[in-house]
């Protein structure tokens, strides 16, 4: 990330924002607060220079290593879904990718932790992240199957990629309260965006619609 780069916010890209801003408001996403927060976030940074004037398009993005930067509006969904049933103190995020949804995470919760198998991509999104100065969120290299265990509970988890069916360690990692959202499936063309409530050791779920993300894969990749 170069200079011009991170000063390329001309006027072009306040009313792109502001474009698909509007686009997620007739998507029928409704928090404003998260609205003015995609507004502000700003998301060329998280894609390579070369895809920067597509930033602000409503459509998941290539960003190396065969992963994709989410679409806004899965963005807001998953993030609004979160938002409006509970406590977003403290928030684990599975798979950390460019590090956008992670962004928008550190800026309604009070700490994110975030795990990411593939360290070419928990390298870049920490220094992004760093480099727009945002300094609550914790970073981990493993395999986000087994969640993160050390800070657990969590009051939110959110899982960016996705597993055949919801894993027991994520569970175990809910806070009584605490709410996951989840594509699950074993298709890349077809999931279904779960959120999970814990309340006591139930766990009541509900198919929030249907989604397509990469899959949730074992091990790490250094
Ligand atoms: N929220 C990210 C989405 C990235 S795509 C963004 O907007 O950029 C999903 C990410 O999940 C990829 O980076 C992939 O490497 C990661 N991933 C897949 N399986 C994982 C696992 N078991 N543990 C941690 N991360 C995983």
């Amino acid at each position: 990330m170069n200079a011009t780069h991170i000063s390329g916010i001309g006027m072009t890209s306040a009313r792109t924002r502001t474009r698909l801003v509007e686009r997620l408001r007739a998507e029928g996403i409704k928090n404003e607060e998260l609205l003015k927060i995609i507004e502000l976030t700003p998301r060329h940074l998280f894609v390579d220079e070369g895809l920067s004037h597509r930033a602000y398009e409503d459509t998941a993005l290539p960003i190396g290593m065969g992963q994709t930067i989410s679409q806004p509006y899965i963005v807001a969904k998953m993030t609004e879904t979160l938002m409006e049933t509970g406590s977003m103190n403290k928030v684990l995020e599975i798979g950390t990718g460019c590090g956008y949804q992670t962004s928008i995470l550190g800026k309604v919760s009070k700490t994110v932790f975030t795990v990411e198998r593939i360290r070419a991509l928990h390298m870049q999104a920490r220094k992004t992240l760093t480099a727009i100065g945002q300094h609550n969120i914790q970073y981990l290299l493993a395999d986000g199957f087994n969640g993160w265990q050390q800070y657990a509970p969590y009051d939110a988890i959110i899982v960016t990629a996705a597993p055949p069916k919801v894993p027991e360690k994520l569970l175990a990692q809910l806070a009584d309260g605490g709410r996951m959202v989840i594509p699950v499936g074993t298709t890349e063309t077809a999931q279904d965006l779960m959120l999970i409530q814990r309340k006591g050791d139930e766990f009541e779920e509900s198919v929030i619609e249907k989604v397509r993300f990469v899959p949730l894969v074992s091990g790490i990749e250094r």
